[in-house]
C-alpha cells in the first residue's frame, strides 16, 4: 500500500515529466500565437489533473493541498498560462461544488470535471466591479421554476474555452438591495442559449490562457442550477478564492523558480571581462537573493496548505502566500532580465515571457493591495 509520501512523489514526478515533455517545448509558440492548448489540458484531465483535490468518492485524486501546490509549481514553471487554466478549475468551481453542490449536481458536474471531461471556470468580476466585486450588477430574476440571467462579466479565465462556468449574479431586487448578501452562484453550461463569450483579451502575459468577458442575454436556467443557498454566492466565491490564492502562490513560485534556473545557467555560460558573469559578486548576490525569496515563498504557501489540510481557516494565510509569492515572482523575473542584460529584453530569450507572466499574479484573484487589506484586517480590529 503506497504511503501519502509515495503518492505525492509519484504524482509530482508525473506532472514534472508531463510538463517537461508536453508543455515546456511548446510554451513559447503558444505564447506567440495566443494558442489555447485544449488538447494538452484534456490529456492532463485524463491523467487526473482536473480532479486533483476532488475527493476520491467523486472520482478525483483526493490529493492534499501541499501536493496540489507542488503539481501547480511544476506546470507553472513550464507554462503558467496553462497552469492558471487548470488551477482555477481545480480551486474555485471544484471547491464550490464539493462544498455546496447537491448530490445531483455532484453527479452531473463534479464527477465529469474530475474525470477531465469538463473544463470549468468562474466569473465574478465585472467591468465596474473588480476589487469591489460585491458591487457587481448582473442580475437573475426568478420566473417560475427558472432563473433568467442578464448582464456582463469581465476577464473570466476559460470563459471562451470552458464547458461550464460558475457565475455570480445578483438575486436580490432593485428595490431591496442586499449588497454581498444579494449575490448567488449559478452553474452555467457554456452551450446554454444566452451565454456569449466575448473575443479573448489581448494580454501582456499568460497569452495562451483564455480570458474573456461574457454576455448573459436572457440566459434561462432551471432553479436546480443554482449552487447552494440563494444569497450565499459571494461567500462561496470568497471560499473558492482561499483555495485559488494558494494556487496563485504556487504559480508565482513556479515562474520564479524557472527564472532562477535559467539565470544560473546563463550566468555560468555568459563571459564578460574574461570570466563567467557568475564569478562577479554582484551577480552572485542577486542569485542568492532570488533563491532565498523563492524558498521563503514556497515555504509560506506550503505552510498555508498544511493549515488548510488540517481544517483551519486559511483566509489570512492564503492572502500572505499569494501576496509574497506573486511579489517574489515579479521581483525575481525582474532580476533575471537584468542578469540576461540586453538578451533578457529580447523575445528570443525565455525570461521576458516569465516577466510578463509574473505581473498578473499581483493582480488577479485580488490585487496585492487587496491582499494587504485582508491581512491587516485579520491582524487589527478593522474587520
Ligand atoms: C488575466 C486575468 C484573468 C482573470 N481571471 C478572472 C476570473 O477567472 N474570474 C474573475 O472573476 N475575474 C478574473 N480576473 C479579474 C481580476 O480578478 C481583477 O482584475 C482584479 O480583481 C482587480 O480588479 P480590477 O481589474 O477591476 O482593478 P480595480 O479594482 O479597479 O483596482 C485598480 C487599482 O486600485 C487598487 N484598489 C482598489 N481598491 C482598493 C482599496 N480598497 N484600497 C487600496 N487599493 C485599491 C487596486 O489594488 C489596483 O491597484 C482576471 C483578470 C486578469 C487580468
Amino acid at each position: 500500500m503506497p504511503t501519502a509520501t509515495d503518492v505525492r512523489e509519484q504524482v509530482v514526478e508525473l506532472a514534472r515529466e508531463f510538463a517537461r515533455e508536453k508543455i515546456e517545448p511548446f510554451a513559447a509558440e503558444w505564447d506567440r500565437t495566443s494558442h489555447f492548448p485544449r488538447d494538452v489540458i484534456d490529456e492532463l484531465g485524463k491523467l487526473g489533473f482536473l480532479g486533483m483535490c476532488t475527493p476520491e468518492e467523486y472520482e478525483g485524486m483526493g490529493l492534499d493541498t501541499i501536493t496540489y501546490l507542488m503539481v501547480l509549481e511544476e506546470i507553472s514553471a513550464a507554462d503558467s498560462a496553462l497552469a492558471v487554466s487548470i488551477g482555477i478549475h481545480n480551486a474555485i468551481p471544484t471547491t464550490m461544488l464539493v462544498k455546496h453542490g447537491t448530490r445531483e449536481q455532484k453527479e452531473r458536474w463534479l464527477k465529469p470535471m474530475a474525470r477531465g471531461e469538463l473544463l470549468a471556470g468562474f466569473a465574478l468580476s465585472e467591468a465596474e466591479a473588480g476589487s469591489d466585486a460585491a458591487s457587481l450588477r448582473s442580475q437573475a430574476i426568478k420566473d417560475g421554476k427558472h432563473w433568467v440571467l442578464n448582464g456582463a462579466k469581465a476577464w473570466a479565465t476559460n470563459a471562451g474555452t470552458a464547458d461550464l462556468m460558475m457565475i455570480m449574479v445578483r438575486t436580490d431586487t432593485p428595490n431591496a438591495r442586499r449588497g454581498a448578501k444579494g449575490i448567488s452562484t449559478f452553474i452555467v453550461p457554456t452551450d446554454s442559449k444566452g451565454y456569449k463569450p466575448a473575443k479573448p483579451e489581448d494580454k501582456m502575459g499568460l497569452r495562451a490562457s483564455n480570458t474573456a468577458g461574457i454576455e448573459l442575454n436572457d440566459l434561462r436556467l432551471p432553479a436546480d442550477q443554482m449552487l447552494g443557498d440563494e444569497g450565499m454566492g459571494f461567500v462561496y466565491a470568497m471560499e473558492g478564492l482561499d483555495a485559488g490564492r494558494l494556487g496563485i502562490g504556487a504559480q508565482g513560485v513556479g515562474i520564479a523558480r524557472k527564472a532562477l534556473e535559467l539565470s544560473l545557467k546563463y550566468c555560468a555560460e555568459r563571459k564578460q571581462f574574461g570570466k563567467a558573469i557568475e564569478d562577479f559578486q554582484a551577480v552572485q548576490f542577486k542569485l542568492a537573493d532570488m533563491a532565498t525569496r523563492i524558498e521563503a515563498a514556497r515555504a509560506l504557501a506550503q505552510r498555508a496548505a498544511a493549515r488548510k489540510d488540517a481544517g483551519e481557516d486559511v483566509t489570512l494565510y492564503a492572502s500572505m502566500a499569494k501576496l509574497f509569492a506573486s511579489e517574489t515572482a515579479m521581483w525575481v523575473t525582474t532580476q533575471a532580465i537584468q542578469l540576461f542584460g540586453g538578451y533578457g529584453y529580447m523575445r528570443d530569450f525565455p525570461v521576458e515571457k516569465l516577466f510578463r507572466d509574473a505581473k498578473v499574479t499581483e493582480i488577479y484573484e485580488g490585487t496585492s493591495e487587496i491582499q494587504r487589506i485582508v491581512i491587516a484586517r485579520a491582524l487589527t480590529r478593522h474587520s
